[in-house]
């Protein structure tokens, strides 16, 4: 019989030991203010920056008045450096903002733990335009004063932010017609209600109209919008198919790089080489940019105090009009010019033509004003015209002729009018003497630094402020969030330039004397 073993016991694994969680008691903790942030924290910057700047605009709208009755306002320092924080760190939302006030460090030690109520921090950042614009001039001031701008080369560029409306807002001249009618009929019978007695709740009367008439205003302004679209459009049918959006008037359909199709502003940034920091700045409803560049540089000099000596722009707002508006400012402009073989040639492939049977393939005869074709066929002249910067002399085939050709599918692929040919005439001098200078290798080096100066605030400003659309409605509110957009930027450039650099140099001063 085998021997029995006795079973091991292993003795029992006391328990670990972790402190406990108590959720049900109330702690009273002292807040240090002071050290609620560290010396080089962004909000020592911007509260050191917006004590700088002139706010007498601002004091003066305040109605409160020491020694009177009344509650005191908060301090437009402080609103506009919450704003510039909050805009550094993508908060847009000035609920969220409010909230943010109660435990976020950078706030609490701005405001002195205080907390201010959205719809203050709201009405601040929508209005103020003009004090705004004055402060951005101002902190170009105090940038060029530190040598961080010297405007010796601005690239510029535009960029399509989308409006507070969607693209289903949209409405043509009958329907807007039919909606004026019935927001002026809401206004009427709110106010007959209202002389009436109303329904008893006078707030929630008043409210409803105000909302009223606020509608019919923007009825108003939708008209008045939709008549500036029809003027831009060439043919009667394209006016007749005219749209404008119903929520926000003055927003305009444009074509993102995703190549969706959105109601946007287009944001025109002029930004000075030296530092990548932003000179210049204004919103326009056009999608296009070719007609930006001088209002552009108009902007430029009505901030910074004169023009830039060159600027640098592409091939959207390089043409014959521009390149005459910075001669005439005094301004050495670099940029992008399609060659004319290269705009002829595109054409062409549109149309079908062969390429064997371009305009070179047609002989001039000077003294008849006419053309010959390969076929032996003479194309009268019927008009000059004009493709971006270039005159042409267009010639025009009889269509009895290519319809019975045998080049007619290389030559002309619609026989039924005829081939149209158009011959390049001289080009404007102006224009000519810019494509010879775009040649020279010194201009290419220019015209490089467009690129990486020009695109960068504005990827910043959508992509880190977070501004891809604009949270206020109307041009001049669009307007005004821009201008947060880009006074945040060139104040996020100034603390990395100029503030930092300097708090840095003082701790690592006072370290080395405290081991001395
Ligand atoms: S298609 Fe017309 S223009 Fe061209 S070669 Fe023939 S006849 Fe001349």
């Amino acid at each position: 019989m085998p021997p029995v073993v006795a079973p091991v016991i292993e003795p029992e694994k006391p328990k670990a030991k972790v402190k406990p969680i108590d959720r049900s008691q109330g702690v009273l903790r002292p807040v240090i203010v002071e050290e609620l942030v560290g010396p080089d924290h962004k909000v020592r910057a911007i509260w050191e920056l917006t004590g700088q700047l002139d706010l007498s605009g601002y004091y003066g709208k305040i109605q409160s008045q020491e020694g009177k009755a009344g509650s005191s306002a908060w301090n437009p320092q402080l609103l506009l450096s919450v704003w510039l924080y909050a805009y550094s760190e993508q908060v847009t939302s000035a609920r969220y903002l409010s909230t943010l006030m109660e435990y976020e460090p950078g706030l609490m030690w701005l405001a002195g733990l205080g907390v201010v109520n959205y719809w203050t921090l709201n009405a601040f950042r929508s209005s103020h335009q003009e004090e705004l614009s004055k402060l951005l001039a101002e902190l170009l001031g105090v940038l060029s004063h530190e040598g961080l701008i010297t405007l010796e080369c601005v690239a510029h560029d535009g960029t399509k932010i989308q409006a507070q409306a969607g693209s289903d807002t949209f409405r043509r001249g009958k329907t807007l017609e039919k909606e004026i009618l019935k927001a002026q009929e809401l206004v009427v019978e709110l106010e007959r209600q209202e002389a009436s007695g109303g329904s008893g709740n006078a707030r929630r009367d008043a409210a409803q109209r105000r909302a009223a008439r606020e509608r019919n205003e923007r009825m108003k302004l939708a008209a008045e919008e939709l008549e500036k679209v029809r003027a831009a459009k060439k043919s009667e049918q394209e006016r007749a198919e005219a749209r404008v959006s119903l929520t926000e008037p003055e927003s305009r359909n444009m074509k993102h790089g995703n190549n969706a199709i959105e109601p946007s502003y287009n944001v025109q940034i002029s930004v000075d080489a030296e530092q990548k920091i932003i000179v210049g700045f204004c919103l326009t409803q056009s999608s296009s940019d070719s007609g930006c560049l001088q209002e552009a540089m108009e902007q430029v000099k009505e901030t910074v105090g004169r023009y830039p000596e060159q600027s640098v722009a592409d091939g959207g707002f390089t043409n014959q009009a521009s390149i005459h508006d910075m001669n005439q400012s005094g301004i050495d402009f670099y940029g992008s010019l399609a060659e004319p073989e290269m705009r002829q040639a595109a054409s062409m492939k549109a149309a079908g033509i062969d390429p064997a049977f371009g305009p070179s393939a047609f002989q001039v005869l000077t003294e008849s004003k006419s053309l010959q074709c390969p076929a032996g066929k003479i194309l009268e002249y019927v008009r000059q015209s004009k493709k971006g910067d270039t005159t042409y002399w267009q010639y025009q085939a009889e269509s009895k002729d290519c319809g019975g050709c045998e080049y007619q599918k290389q030559c002309c692929p619609r026989p039924e009018k005829g081939r149209l040919v158009s011959i390049r005439m001289e080009e404007n001098e102006e224009v000519a003497a810019f494509r010879e200078k775009m040649k020279t290798e010194a201009a290419q080096q220019i015209y490089k630094k467009r690129g990486p100066v020009a695109e960068f605030p504005n990827a910043w400003i959508k992509e880190k402020l977070g501004i891809r659309k604009f949270r206020l409605r109307g041009m001049a509110k669009a307007t005004t969030e821009a201008l947060w957009g880009v006074l945040t930027y060139d104040v996020q450039q100034w603390i990395r330039l100029s503030w930092r650099p300097k708090v840095m140099a003082a701790v690592v001063g006072n370290g080395a004397t405290q081991l001395a």
